[in-house]
């Protein structure tokens, strides 16, 4: 049993899926690792952490040859992996919705993708969602981000000269990136306020001593779909949220958007109209960028200046931590695969509720029901 891990090829990509410490727990499950040399440069694991850990290390060709599980952060280009043996599961984050054509590819090459994007959110799969341990890290950089963007302080201060206001930071979208960019401007001192289409989480944003700003006395305002997901909302809701947003917005200095639904371009919730009623010096940082957008005139990998407020638009965030999101997805990948390891077979063996979830493709074809079904 074979395990290979390889270095990423998408641009800008720092993470690593198994540093040394999960190369070593799959040693002693009784797998051979190979690591691809300089895959972990990116994330500071130099290809002697990985050789101590036991792992061998090599080229790219010397890597897969022969491997039965090829782990990678973002999908590997199907064409770097001619020489993969048939049926080897590729256990990536392979944005199905967005790049269906490497999906086909995958098929055509006989592998078995696994998309660990899809796994289901149920209770024992938590410590397997490569989407949460990533967001996680977003939205906490994200507050970072804008705080360098920020020409002024987050916290007040009272100082001998004279008193700084706190910064005033509005979240949009409270999943588990917006839960955590409320945490850390909370504490890097800001006044927060959050809003989200899903009122349970109301609560969650009181909680975090933020104050919540929400549509009321909207037909459908429950907003919350199957997995914990949103919906998209109605014209309705959409009218009395942008009205309730505008008021809002004008009085802000930071907004952090994290709004997705998943399988559909990201919700646009802040209009350019919006941005000129900010203060010049505002910043918002877009996390939806790379979806589409959540705010108009934010550009993937670029710091726009709209109406004098920055519009940050990084790409790929969780790689701007490396490291540490290197080290979660890392586990979330060991976590699911040693859960299912057969002791007999030497190997995992997927059960039919995760298994199905995130098997995009076997023997040759494309097998998963949620892509099939998106066309
Ligand atoms: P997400 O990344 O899909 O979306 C981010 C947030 O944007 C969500 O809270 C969503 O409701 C919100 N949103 C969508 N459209 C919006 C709009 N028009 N206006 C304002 N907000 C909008 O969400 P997520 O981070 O994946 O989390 C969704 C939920 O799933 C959370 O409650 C989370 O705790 C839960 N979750 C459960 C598990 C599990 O049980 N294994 C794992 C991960 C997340």
């Amino acid at each position: 049993m074979k395990i290979a891990v390889l270095r990423e090829g998408a641009d800008g990509e720092q993470r690593v899926a198994a540093t040394p410490e999960t190369v070593k727990k799959f040693i002693q499950l009784g797998a051979d690792l190979a690591v691809e040399s300089g895959a972990g440069a990116g994330a500071s694991i130099a290809d002697e952490a990985y050789r101590d850990a036991g792992a061998t290390v090599g080229d790219r060709a010397g890597t897969i040859a022969g491997a039965d599980i090829i782990l990678g952060v973002q999908g590997p280009d199907p064409a770097s992996l001619a020489g993969a043996k048939p049926g080897a599961w590729v256990a990536a984050g392979l944005n199905p919705f967005g790049d269906r054509a490497r999906v086909d590819a995958y098929a055509a090459a006989g592998l078995e993708a696994l998309a660990m994007e899809f796994m289901p959110r149920i209770t024992r799969a938590q410590s397997m969602d490569i989407l949460s341990s990533q967001s996680n890290l977003s939205g906490y950089k994200a507050v970072l981000d804008a705080a360098a963007e920020y020409g002024r302080a987050f916290p007040m201060m009272m100082t001998a000269a004279g008193t700084v206001s706190a910064a005033k930071v509005f979240v949009m979208g409270v999943g588990v990136a917006g839960l955590q960019a409320i945490a850390t401007a909370r504490r890097l001192g800001a006044q927060v306020s959050a809003t989200d289409v899903r009122s349970a989480t109301k609560e969650q944003i009181q909680s975090l001593g933020a104050k919540p700003i929400f549509v009321e006395n909207v037909a459908g305002i429950e907003g919350e779909g199957s997995g914990g997901y949103a919906t998209e909302m109605s014209a309705e809701y959409q009218k009395a949220q942008a009205e309730l947003v505008s008021g809002h917005i004008a009085k802000q200095d930071i907004v952090i958007t994290t709004a997705l639904i998943p399988g559909r371009a990201a919700p646009r919730l802040i209009s350019d109209a919006q941005i000129a009623t900010m203060r010049p010096g505002s910043v918002i940082v877009d996390l939806a960028v790379e979806q589409g957008g959540n705010v108009e005139g934010s550009v993937a990998g670029e710091i726009v200046v709209k109406h004098g407020v920055k519009i940050v638009g990084h790409r790929n965030v969780p790689s701007r931590l490396a490291a540490d999101a290197s080290a979660l997805f890392s586990r979330n990948l060991f976590n699911f695969l040693s859960a299912f390891w057969d002791k007999e077979q030497g190997r995992p063996v997927l059960d039919e509720e995760i298994g199905d979830a995130v098997r995009l493709t076997r023997d040759g074809k494309v097998v998963n029901q949620r892509l099939l079904a998106a066309g």
